[in-house]
């Protein structure tokens, strides 16, 4: 099984903080991820950013830096003639973060239209009382001043699911308010239920962030994450 092999590789390395080269452990869950590599060289993350087409998303890679925005170590609309200078930039800012950071690579993502779509985060965090609680609230910025977010223990039923994504204040906000194109609320729901299986199958995950996940029109991106294992 796919997923269990990122988290064995992630224990050999002796990892036990993943970021987006976890990616593919939603991608194994069916939680739609945007084109995404990681590039170990500026020459790899040239030829992955090709086969992307248009400008690219560039992220540093480090079990060390797990606030990536907060070094500098994301940069969005990177066009094609700059990214090996950019891959080169994000390796130094790292550098200069943290000299003996353990640098897996940049990422090289494909841009998800954020004007079109809500920044949603959706998470897990296990309680030692009430067990893994599944999260939902409004990402990005939101969610810290906002305060606005479910919570449920997993696994979650859809109606549970349901319940998270109807139940925030900011939910007006999902379903099209002030112009906005409504959110595709059951692709969301569907991704509640799929993290749910996600930490019900893998108890070593103690916790898990995908922030934001992009809640469009007509689906869903989970566009970063990161988790803590055991
Ligand atoms: P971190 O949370 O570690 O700083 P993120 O991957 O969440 O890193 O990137 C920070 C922000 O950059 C996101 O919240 C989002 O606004 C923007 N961003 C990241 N990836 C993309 C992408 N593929 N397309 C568009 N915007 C992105
Ligand atoms: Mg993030």
């Amino acid at each position: 099984e796919r997923a269990r092999e990122i988290l064995e590789r992630a224990d050999e390395r002796g990892d036990n903080r993943l970021g987006v080269e976890a990616m593919d452990l939603l991608d194994a869950y069916g939680i739609p991820t945007p084109e995404g590599t990681i590039a170990e060289d500026p020459e790899d993350a040239v030829s992955a950013a090709q086969d992307i087409e248009g400008s690219v998303v560039m992220k540093i890679v480090s079990p060390d830096i797990l606030h990536k925005s907060d070094i500098g170590g994301v940069k969005v609309g990177v066009e094609p003639e700059d990214v090996y200078d950019a891959y080169e930039d994000l390796v130094t800012r790292a550098r200069n973060y943290q000299p003996d950071a353990e640098i897996l690579g940049v990422q090289v993502q494909e841009m998800v239209d954020l004007d079109s779509g809500t920044e949603t985060i959706i998470g897990m965090n296990r309680d030692p009382q009430f067990g893994p609680l599944l999260l939902f609230g409004l990402g990005g910025i939101f969610v810290e001043i906002l305060e606005d977010t479910e919570t449920r223990v997993a696994p979650v039923s859809e109606r549970e699911a349901t319940e998270m994504v109807e139940g925030i204040r900011s939910a007006p906000l999902l379903r099209g308010a002030r112009g906005r194109d409504p959110a595709d609320r059951e692709a969301i729901v569907e991704s509640l239920q799929r993290l749910s299986q996600l930490v019900t199958d893998f108890p070593a995950i103690l916790e898990l962030d995908v922030n934001p996940l992009v809640a469009g029109p007509d689906g869903v991106q989970a566009v970063d994450v990161r988790l803590t294992v055991d």
